[in-house]
């Protein structure tokens, strides 16, 4: 079976400090839909990575006392580290002062069609914190609203994209959901925001502004290419779009019913709804089919700030609490679409309902009544009695939509369906009395697999531990293919199982 291309990726965060808990959230949302979709069956290319051209990272690094690259190179280890912190698949993580990276930024801005681009003097306020150009009427009080800081007057010689020219274009790609916007709302926010009218961006600086620092515009060596520009590239440039064009082909260009998808915050949502499609339709490229964007994290109900001193780092969180804590509170109790805060209270709380007393004590609770009443041995094969055929079409339906916590809703479901089939029955006292509960006895074991096999995109560590134990290989579970796997008696009469160490330990505190 030929498998279908799937692209997928994280936005590559500025690297000048360390990570904080929003970027995690995009990672752990990235990687739930990139492993669904492996699940699925689909050829999976989950691609992240750092922006080190920023002068953001400049700044820093000066800051820091450091050379700009020793500095970036060391920022960007702690992003890259999220692959085993917390579990983040990713197949690929580019960083933008590599070659391929500077190459494939320079072959696409050979590419643009020349009625689009031009050199042109220009005066402009331009937030250093944002990357960007703001119209006087865009600040409050005279300052950028996100940074509260006043913007620098630029006054040089730039090279400018025309995006008016794909005003028209733009509009009708979001409107029909040729590129579709996720969710709805972001949708409508950006078709009013082209209906405003689209203004021509600058798409490079001047070297001495760029400290040097960045991707050279081809054939003009006094200009550097806007860090926006060069950074969107990204995504194509690490599928070798500067050399053989092998990946670019297979996971970007594809064939039919592509499948694109981008995922961001929304505060970079104009970059990729709006200058990456012109950018692309100028070089004529294919563009993202999917654009899905998060909203911020807030730390008990305030934004997060370095002056407030709450940013808290995932890798603290991790420690504390392990992995697979942290990735299900943030699919499933953070809004994937608006703000979503993080306290500590409610984490706490989260953990211990759903993680210890709900899928732990479940796992531990039915692997020990084989042990007991079944020797260990899975029984014969009997009905399904918890209606998991609806389970799995309000959880695939979730995840379609990028509805993460709808997903985990609908396996805490199967989760409290078989809590309260085992209060109900009370196998125990029937086994007591001599009663036959095997039919029971494979309705729980079974009911379990499918808890397992619901958990491998959001918690693929326990959904793992919990496989072990029902006697599957790390093999097989790497193998698995949704369709075949959510069918009700796939368990097979006769496997041993083994109940292991309890799966998540009660807090202390
Ligand atoms: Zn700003």
């Amino acid at each position: 079976m030929n498998k279908k291309p799937y692209f997928i990726s994280t936005s590559i965060p500025y690297v000048n400090a360390q990570p904080h808990v929003g970027h995690s959230l995009e990672y752990i949302e990235t990687d739930a839909v990139a492993r669904y979709k492996r699940l699925l069956g689909s050829d999976v290319f989950f691609l992240s990575g750092a922006d080190e051209n920023s002068l953001k990272n400049v700044q820093a690094a000066e800051k820091a006392g450091k050379d700009v690259q020793t500095f970036v190179d060391e920022h960007s280890r702690y992003f890259s580290a999220f692959k085993d912190s917390l579990n983040i698949s990713f197949d690929d993580f580019i960083k933008t002062t590599e070659k391929r990276h500077k190459d494939g930024a320079q072959k696409l801005w050979g590419k643009f069609d020349k009625k689009d681009i031009e050199k042109k003097a220009y005066k402009g306020l331009y937030c250093v914190g944002c990357e960007a150009f703001f119209k006087e009427e865009e600040l409050i009080d005279g300052k950028c609203p996100d940074h509260k800081k006043e913007p620098e007057v630029i006054e040089e010689e730039n090279w400018f994209f025309k995006l008016s020219n794909y005003q028209k274009q733009l509009k009708e790609l979001v409107e029909k959901d040729i590129i579709k916007i996720t969710p709805e709302f972001r949708k409508n926010e950006w078709l009013a925001f082209i209906d405003r009218g689209l203004e021509d961006f600058s798409i490079s600086r001047s070297k001495e502004r760029a400290h040097g620092w960045g991707v050279e515009v081809p054939e003009d060596d006094e200009q550097i290419m806007y860090v926006w520009v060069d950074a969107l590239s990204n995504y194509t440039n690490a599928l070798d779009f500067s050399g053989d064009e092998t990946l670019y082909k297979k996971y970007w260009v594809q064939g039919e019913e592509r499948e694109v998808v981008h995922v961001i915050g929304k505060g970079i949502a104009k970059f990729h709804v709006l200058y990456w499609p012109a950018m692309l339709l100028s070089a004529g490229m294919p563009l993202p089919t999917e654009i899905f964007v998060h909203g911020y994290m807030t730390i008990e109900g305030e934004k997060m700030s370095k002056s407030l001193g709450n940013v808290i780092n995932p890798a603290e969180l991790v420690e504390t609490y392990g992995k697979d804590a942290v990735r299900y509170y943030f699919l499933g109790a953070v809004s994937s679409t608006k703000d979503g805060d993080f306290s500590k209270d409610r984490f706490e709380e989260f953990y211990t309902a759903h993680l210890v007393n709900g899928i732990g004590n479940l796992t531990s609770r039915v692997l020990t009544m084989l042990e007991k009443y079944s020797e260990g041995v899975v029984p014969t094969i009997s009905a399904d009695c918890f209606h998991t055929d609806k389970i799995y079409a309000s959880y695939i339906h979730a995840f379609e939509n990028y509805a993460f916590e709808g997903a985990i809703k609908s396996i805490n479901e199967l989760v409290r369906a078989i809590d309260t089939k085992i209060s109900e029955e009370r196998p125990w006292e029937k086994a007591k009395n001599g009663e036959d509960i095997s039919e029971l006895l494979y309705q729980l074991v079974e009911g379990l697999r499918h808890i397992a096999l619901l958990l491998i995109p959001v918690i693929p560590d326990t959904a793992q531990k919990i496989f072990a134990q029902l006697g599957y290989s790390e093999e097989e579970i790497k193998s698995f293919l949704f369709d075949k796997e959510k069918e009700w008696g796939v368990l097979e009469q006769g496997t041993d199982v083994k109940r292991d160490n309890i799966l998540f330990a009660r807090l202390t505190s």
